[in-house]
């Protein structure tokens, strides 16, 4: 075990360090770099993007030849972190969700075909994408393969979608969807994934939901489908395999969210440093006192436990292991040590950190949602348990 980084991956990382610091945070303290839901604006996010691309910091997993870095998971881990010091950083470089989810998936399982149609524009930052999966009740939430009732049927040569999703973040905008939707009853292989874009007939946003949080680009939609004809050329891998696509695209992508969290944890940090070194209280700083020591000590040593389940997973996927319940103990951790580290922050800021006058209120906002977005918690406990239950002892058997 070697978490020594390489000079290549120690060069990104530092190049992104000066980049966030000189145009990414400033933007955050300008009012005006805000959109109405709280996310960067258009207008310098464009400019920003011109400079990630310029400075090949733009799309690191994606591969070179599409205009990406061509990083491995486990570099990708170390930049996510070091880009997520700003909230803007990761959609500055492209490598926000959802888009970088969609990207990783179409990339992994994609034909050459569909590369050139669906993920290059994103990987350019000409279009954005959506994947629409969840469902209203009683329709799919935790457990897709059981309960999902969009349906796709076969007419003629087109494949034509009929039902309802909910939750689809960056459906207001987006350009390319990615849509998962029941082809038959088959338990194990009723799912089936397709493509579709936004100028195509049958489908529309019937709302945007207002969310506790600070929204992605395109927000969360509630979408309707009614007749959306699809060619069969836009399916992604084969009838049937709806439920293995969505694995393949959560997985990585749940991974990749840990990574960003881990980055927004320590700036949470970072924001109370200089007010517990300087606040006085009862004659001391603030951080002379034993229990501000300690809440901050658990903090940093959750943010560090949290890195290493993050680097573990994000070497088994490298190796090509489907790292399930690895992701899974990541998910869960790092969830929590995002929600810790920012409520702890607030806490020791007092009123200031509740305040709108820092991020930490805006961070604990989004911070909410990670314990519900890409699977619920207790349903990766559920998955990671199931494997205790199978594997035994071999559960922490060491790679050998
Ligand atoms: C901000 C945000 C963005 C999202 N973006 C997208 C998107 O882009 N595309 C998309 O398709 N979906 C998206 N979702 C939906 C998200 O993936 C689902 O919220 C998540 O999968 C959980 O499903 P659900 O909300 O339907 O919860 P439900 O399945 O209704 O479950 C409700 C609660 O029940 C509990 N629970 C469920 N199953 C179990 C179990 N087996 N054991 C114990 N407890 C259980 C959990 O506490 C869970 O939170 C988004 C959600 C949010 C909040």
């Amino acid at each position: 075990m070697d978490f020594t980084l390489t000079p290549e991956v120690e060069d990104y990382r530092k190049r992104i360090r000066v980049f966030v610091e000189e145009h990414v945070l400033p933007l955050e303290k300008d009012p005006a770099s805000f959109d109405a839901h709280e996310n960067i604006a258009e207008e310098p996010l464009a400019r920003v993007r011109v400079k990630a691309k310029e400075a090949g910091l733009w799309a690191l997993g994606m591969p070179r030849e599409r205009g990406g870095q061509g990083l491995p998971v486990t570099a990708m881990a170390v930049c996510y972190e070091e880009m997520a010091r700003s909230i803007f950083g990761p959609v500055c470089c492209n490598c926000a969700a959802p888009d970088d989810g969609n990207m990783i998936l179409l990339n992994k399982v994609g034909t050459e075909a569909q590369k050139e149609r669906w993920l290059q524009p994103i990987i350019d930052g000409e279009v954005r994408s959506a994947f629409v999966m969840t469902e209203p009740m009683p329709g799919s939430g935790s457990d897709p393969g059981g309960t999902m009732r969009t349906r796709a049927q076969k007419k003629g040569n087109k494949w034509v979608v009929t039902g309802r999703k909910w939750f689809i973040t960056g459906a207001d905008g987006a350009q390319h969807f990615i849509l998962v939707a029941r082809t038959s009853d088959d338990p194990r292989r009723g799912l089936s994934a397709f493509m579709f874009d936004a100028d195509q007939p049958g489908w529309e946003i019937v709302r945007r939901i207002p969310i506790m949080g600070p929204e992605e680009h395109g927000g969360h939609c509630e979408v309707d489908f009614d007749g959306l004809e699809i060619a069969p050329e836009n399916m992604l891998m084969e009838e049937g395999d709806g439920l293995r696509v969505t694995q393949i695209r959560l997985n990585t992508a749940r991974l990749t969210h840990c990574m960003r969290w881990l980055g927004m944890a320590k700036r949470a940090i970072e924001i109370v440093e200089p007010y517990v070194k300087e606040r006085e209280s009862f004659g001391m700083k603030l951080i002379e006192h034993e229990v501000i020591q300690r809440a901050l000590g658990e903090v940093a040593m959750e943010i560090a436990t949290g890195r290493l389940i993050v680097m573990y997973a994000a070497w088994k996927l490298d190796q090509g292991d489907y790292a399930r319940k690895e992701v899974a103990m990541a998910k869960v951790k790092l969830a929590d040590t995002l929600h810790k580290a920012v409520d702890t922050a607030i806490q020791l800021m007092g009123a200031r950190g509740y305040s709108k006058d820092e991020l930490l209120e805006w961070m604990y906002r989004y911070a909410r949602m990670a314990r519900l977005v890409d699977g619920a918690s207790e349903v990766h406990m559920m998955v990671f348990s199931r494997f205790l239950m199978r594997e035994g002892m071999d559960f922490w058997a060491w790679d050998t």
